[in-house]
């Protein structure tokens, strides 16, 4: 049975080891040590995601999965139980996106295994830096993994949410390179990267843009010092989309914006490097992951919403690698600030879910 005292145990234990991306080595051995007790044949790829299968697997092997990485700041994070919520005592995000997810999935192995319930065609993928545009999924070693179904624990909200579509991401940098120059002697002879930067924003678009589209410039970095006309700046933005036509636009929008800017500001120089990141899906009825899902939500006696997402996740790469995917929510709040919490009722139904889709396919 589902222990509420050992998962909230297990999910202090989990926040309390720090992992953000790209140093996650510390949680995946946490996790390592427990999976090789339960009897599990453990993988590590060469990009340091864990792949572990039970003993008798088949291609019919279900899959459970949630990434290891989390943002900043997320270094000493302190759990707080307080009744029904936990929370993060100081300045930091608790963590619970992802090891929410993690907990669930291990907790419905401790009970299985109190139960002496003999594991089999079960696969459980853990991903890295998910959180640093899902590099972990895309270095993924599908070859190891059996199965071609998958459930994904990575959803905001109680696991009976389930995401039923992302968009298309796309990232872009942008260097402008003016010219250098003092700015009290000489700004004759300066070409502001500044400035450049400022005819270049005010040709895009920012923020919503319609129902299934966004675009954001999220950082730049420029100048040296203040009395010197700067000469590079660098801009990071993204947009998201749902259309395809959408995208399209979008990237021709950049380049003309680009080229207008370029014409207008003689002598700028202006590079746009643009790269999908990920790529979008709707699930359909008939998705497998989707079934097995619903099918336990309903003996669970919990009611499941469909809810679209403006995210990615590891489910949008599963997704291009042929294993139909569903994402769920773990019971989290708040995920990416430092306001986020974590609803023990929600996490134990996250468990009970996972046990239950573990025990209808084992
Ligand atoms: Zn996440």
């Amino acid at each position: 049975m589902i222990n509420r005292e050992r998962l909230t145990k297990t999910f202090c234990d989990l926040v309390s080891i720090d992992s953000p991306s790209g140093e996650e080595e510390k949680v995946r051995d946490f996790i390592e040590n427990k999976l090789l007790k339960m009897g599990f044949q453990i993988n590590i790829d060469s990009y340091g995601n864990l792949i572990a299968n039970t003993e008798k697997s088949s291609k019919e092997n279900i899959i459970l999965s949630a990434h290891m990485d989390t943002v900043e700041p997320g270094r000493g994070i302190i759990p707080v139980v307080d009744k029904d919520t936990i929370y993060s005592k100081e300045d930091t995000i608790l963590g619970g996106d992802c090891k929410a997810g993690l907990t669930g999935i291990l907790e419905a192995l401790d009970s299985l295994k109190e139960n002496k319930h003999e594991l089999k065609n079960l696969t459980l993928i853990f991903t890295r830096e998910e959180e640093v545009a899902l590099q972990g999924a895309r270095h993924l070693d599908f070859s190891k993994i059996n199965g071609k179904k998958a459930i994904i624990f990575d959803g905001e909200g109680p696991p009976s949410v389930i995401t039923s579509s992302s968009p298309t991401y796309v990232g872009f940098d942008i260097e402008i390179i003016g010219r250098a120059a003092h700015a009290g002697v000489e700004p004759e002879k300066g070409i502001s990267a500044i400035k450049i930067a400022t005819n270049l924003i005010n040709r895009l678009p920012q923020g919503r843009l319609d129902e299934e589209t966004t675009f954001n410039i999220g950082r730049i970095e420029g100048g040296t010092v203040r009395n010197a006309v700067p000469s590079n700046l660098y801009i990071e933005g993204e947009f998201r989309t749902s259309s395809i036509e959408t995208m399209d636009n979008l990237n021709q929008s950049l380049k003309t914006a680009v080229e207008d800017t370029m014409n207008e500001i003689e002598e700028s120089q202006i590079n746009l490097k643009s790269e999908i990141q990920f790529e979008k899906y709707t699930i359909e009825k008939d998705n497998s992951a989707l079934k097995v899902v619903l099918n336990s939500l309903d003996k669970l006696g919990l009611t499941p919403t469909l809810k679209g997402s403006g995210g990615g996740t590891d489910g949008n790469i599963f997704m291009k690698n042929d294993i139909e995917s569903v994402v769920i929510g773990m019971g989290v709040k708040g995920m990416h600030t430092i306001n986020e919490n974590v609803s023990i009722p929600d996490l134990i139904d996250c468990a009970n879910l996972c046990e239950n889709i573990i025990q209808q396919n084992t």
